[in-house]
């Protein structure tokens, strides 16, 4: 489903400080497959991350997503392929903190081309909170809630347009122990319902929870 053949992303091309942030990188991944990025900081892992989404560019090789050639599409295209293929969590949750759990559930809709009834909306984030255990909050305003709780509602966000592919950046970076379990238990259980699960990260407890390790150091690809 993602084939990246030996991409790379640099920084300052041609000029002094040039730098290789991915270097003629290449990966495979599965439909179904819940897949570890570890590596340090600075290695480039949200590079990866960013390319996967669509959201970078990169200077050189092939990413295909899903069949399409992703360097060969325009902008408004690759936001409707990441509208329809990605979901994305981010360590700072990035939450609307004054608005309630449901409201942030259904804000990808805004952006969604297709259109959804309010009703169906609300029915789908219901069921996605319920399976996370948040439903009995979703009237409650964000900027109440513990970090699991924020993470959850961040996940169920993600997933409210049901894309095939989960993206996670960091996503227990600012958890606790305890709490960072909840998460990964709350991938897993996207990764049952048939969703491809990628979790960037520098905790190996988190890391071995996954199915299969990638490694990159210094921009290169280990496995
Ligand atoms: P990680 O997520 O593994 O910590 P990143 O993918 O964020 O690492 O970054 C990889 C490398 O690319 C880092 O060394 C970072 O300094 C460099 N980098 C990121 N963005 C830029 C930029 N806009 N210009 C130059 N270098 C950058
Ligand atoms: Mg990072």
């Amino acid at each position: 489903m993602i084939k990246i053949e030996g991409v790379s992303k640099i920084y300052n091309l041609g000029k002094q400080n040039e730098f290789y942030a991915l270097n003629n990188a290449s990966l495979e991944i599965d439909n179904g497959e819940l897949v570890a990025i570890v590596g340090k900081s600075g290695a480039g892992k949200s590079t990866l991350m960013h390319i996967i989404a669509c959201i970078d560019d990169y200077e050189k090789g092939k990413y295909t997503l899903g069949g399409q050639d992703v360097g060969k599409l325009g902008d408004s295209e690759k936001s409707l392929i990441r509208n329809q293929w990605i979901g994305i969590v981010l360590q700072d949750f990035a939450l609307l903190e004054r608005y309630s759990v449901l409201e942030n559930v259904m804000i990808p809709f805004y952006f969604s081309p297709n259109k959804v009834k309010r009703s169906e909306q609300k029915k789908r984030a219901m069921e996605l909170l319920k399976e996370l255990s948040m439903e009995h909050l979703c009237n409650q305003k964000v900027n109440k809630l513990s970090g699991g709780q924020k993470q959850r509602v961040a996940i169920a966000r993600a997933m409210i347009t049901e894309p095939k592919i989960l993206l996670a950046d960091e996503p227990t970076g600012a958890l606790d122990e305890k709490t960072s379990e909840e998460i990964m238990n709350a991938m897993r259980l996207m990764n049952k319902k048939g969703v491809t699960v990628i979790i960037v990260t520098h905790d190996m407890s988190v890391a071995n929870q996954c199915e299969r390790i990638i490694e990159i150091k210094d921009g290169c690809i280990y496995e």
